[in-house]
C-alpha cells in the first residue's frame, strides 16, 4: 500500500475525513446495472452541508433579491448559485438594462414602480457612475457583481457559491430542502422554506409541481470595446450595427444580429452545447466582418457572456396565473407584493399599444405559491404568468420585485412558523411596505 493511500485508510478508519469525503480504498463495492436506457444509482447517505430557515436556489436578479429580503426580515438565511457571480443573466449573461421601472397611471403620469431593492441597487451604482439612465437603467457587469455581493454580505446572506443544485428533498407534498453538487461531492441542504430562483424552475419540476415550457430565442450577448475609434470619414465606410451604449468607457453590448437562435428549449444540454458552438462562431464572424469594415479596424470583442441568452423555459402552475389582461386593466389584488411597469408594445384587442401607454400592474402574491407543492416559492422568470404577459413577466425589474416577494413572505413564514401557503397576508403587505416596495399607485 502507498504512503497517501495508507494514510487515508487510518484517517477514514478513526473517522477524521471530512464528511462526505471518498476514499478510494474504503469504496463499497457496487454492481453496476442498466437496461438500455438506465442506470440504477445505488442508495447512498449524504452529508448534510447546513439546515437554514430559508433557502434561496439560483443568484440572479429575483434570488439576490429574495435572500436580501427574507434575511432583512429576520429570516436565516442561505443562497446558493452554481456560478461565481450574482446576478444570472443581468451580469453574467451581459444583459445589462433593468427594464420596466416605469408604468403609466390611472392620472396619465408615469410613474417610478420598482422600488425597494431594485431601487436600491441602482441608487448604490449610481454613486459609483456605473449607471446610465434613469428609466430602465443599464449597469455595468462587474460593478452590478461587486454591490450584489456587498448586499448579500451586508444582510448576513450565508452565500454558497460553487454548488449546482441537483434534486428536490421531499417528503410527501412538501419540500425539505435541496441536494447540491459541487466540488465538495454531494451534499443536502435542509430548510424550512426553499424558494425556486434558478430562471428555468429546476426546483419546483424535481419536487413535482405542474408547469408548462416556453421556448424563446437563445443568444449569445458580447460586448465590442474601442467604440470611440469608429472613423465615420473613412472612405467606404458604412454603419455597423454594435449594440447599445454602456457605462464601461468606449464599450457596447450586443445581444442579436448573427448569433440569434430561433426559439429552442434550454432544458435539452445537446441543444445547448450545439447552439454553444455555433453562436460563439457566429459572434466571432461578425466581429471578424465588422473590423473589415472601413472605420472600424481598431472595434475589438471584449467578451461573451458567460452563459447563453436563454429568455424563457419553465413556467410554474401558481395558485394564480397573472395575465396580460390583468395588467392591462390595473387589476387590484388583495395580496399583492409589488408592482412593475411596461418596456414594450404589445398586441391587445387586436390592436397594438404602445409602450408608453401601458398601465403598471401589481403582482399577487399567490402567483409565486405553486398550486400543489408546501413549503416552496418561485420568483423570477419561472413564476405563474400567462403567455401574453411573457415579455413583461421576465424582465429584470419583475424579477427583483417577485425575488424580494417571495423573500419576505419567506421571513414572514419562518415568523410565524408557518407555510408560505398559509402566512398572514397583512403581515407580508406590512413586512415589503417597511421594505420600501410599492404595492399600488
Ligand atoms: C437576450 C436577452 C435579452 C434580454 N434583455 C433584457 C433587458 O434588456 N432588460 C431586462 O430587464 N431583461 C432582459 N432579459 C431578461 C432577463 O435578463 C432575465 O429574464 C432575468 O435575468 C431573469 O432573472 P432570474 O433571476 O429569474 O433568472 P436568471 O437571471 O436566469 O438567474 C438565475 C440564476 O440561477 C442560477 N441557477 C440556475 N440553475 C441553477 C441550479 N440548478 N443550481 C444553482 N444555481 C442555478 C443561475 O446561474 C443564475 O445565476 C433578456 C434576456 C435575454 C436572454
Amino acid at each position: 500500500m502507498k504512503r497517501r493511500d495508507f494514510l487515508k485508510t487510518a484517517l477514514a478508519s478513526a473517522g477524521l475525513m471530512a464528511a462526505g469525503q471518498e476514499t478510494t480504498t474504503a469504496k463499497k463495492k457496487e454492481t453496476f446495472q442498466e437496461d438500455g436506457k438506465f442506470v440504477t444509482e445505488p442508495t447512498k447517505q449524504i452529508p448534510i452541508l447546513l439546515r437554514t430557515d430559508v433557502l434561496v436556489v439560483g443568484g440572479g436578479p429575483a434570488g439576490t433579491a429574495a435572500a436580501i429580503a427574507a434575511s432583512r426580515g429576520g429570516a436565516e438565511t442561505c443562497l446558493v448559485e452554481r456560478y461565481n457571480h450574482l446576478g444570472g443573466l443581468w451580469t453574467g449573461g451581459l444583459i445589462l438594462p433593468l427594464l420596466s421601472t416605469h408604468g403609466l397611471g390611472r392620472d396619465g403620469k408615469t410613474t417610478r414602480v420598482i422600488r425597494g431593492i431594485g431601487q436600491e441597487i441602482t441608487d448604490r451604482l449610481k454613486e459609483k457612475n456605473m449607471v446610465i439612465y434613469e428609466r430602465n437603467p443599464l449597469v455595468d457587469p462587474e460593478a452590478a457583481k461587486y454591490m450584489l455581493d456587498r448586499m448579500i454580505e451586508e444582510s448576513g446572506v450565508r452565500m454558497v457559491y460553487h454548488a449546482w443544485a441537483t434534486g428536490a428533498i421531499m417528503d410527501g407534498r412538501t419540500i425539505r430542502g435541496i441536494f447540491i453538487e459541487s466540488k465538495s461531492g454531494r451534499q443536502a441542504i435542509l430548510a424550512n422554506v426553499v424558494i425556486d430562483c434558478t430562471g428555468d424552475g429546476d426546483v419546483f419540476h424535481w419536487a413535482g409541481e405542474k408547469y408548462r415550457e416556453v421556448q424563446h430565442r437563445i443568444c449569445l450577448p458580447r460586448r465590442f470595446g474601442n467604440v470611440d475609434t469608429i472613423d465615420k470619414n473613412a472612405p467606404g465606410y458604412t454603419k455597423q450595427k454594435l449594440g447599445w451604449k454602456t457605462p464601461t468607457p468606449n464599450t457596447y453590448v450586443k445581444w442579436e444580429g448573427s448569433s440569434s437562435g430561433p426559439k429552442s428549449s434550454c432544458l435539452d444540454v445537446m441543444n445547448l452545447s450545439k447552439l454553444q458552438v455555433e453562436h460563439r462562431k457566429a459572434v466571432w464572424e461578425e466581429y471578424e466582418a465588422i473590423r473589415k469594415t472601413p472605420g472600424y479596424e481598431k472595434i475589438f470583442l471584449m467578451d461573451t457572456a458567460s452563459q447563453l441568452g436563454v429568455r424563457m423555459s419553465r413556467v410554474m402552475e401558481g395558485e394564480y396565473q397573472l395575465t396580460l389582461e390583468d395588467s392591462m386593466t390595473y387589476k387590484q389584488f388583495d395580496d399583492a407584493i409589488g408592482m412593475s411597469g411596461s418596456w414594450t408594445s404589445v398586441p391587445y384587442h387586436g390592436g397594438k399599444i404602445k409602450s408608453n401607454d401601458r398601465p403598471f400592474w401589481q403582482i399577487p402574491y399567490r402567483a409565486l405559491l405553486p398550486k400543489h407543492i408546501d413549503g416552496l416559492l418561485a420568483a423570477g422568470r419561472c413564476f405563474s404568468f400567462d403567455d401574453g404577459l411573457v415579455e413583461d413577466a421576465r424582465v429584470i425589474g419583475t424579477c427583483i420585485v417577485t425575488g424580494q416577494g417571495a423573500g419576505a413572505a419567506a421571513a414572514v413564514a419562518i415568523k410565524e412558523s408557518n407555510t408560505p401557503r398559509h402566512i398572514s397576508r397583512h403581515a407580508l403587505r406590512q413586512l415589503l411596505l417597511e421594505q420600501k416596495v410599492l404595492l399600488e399607485a
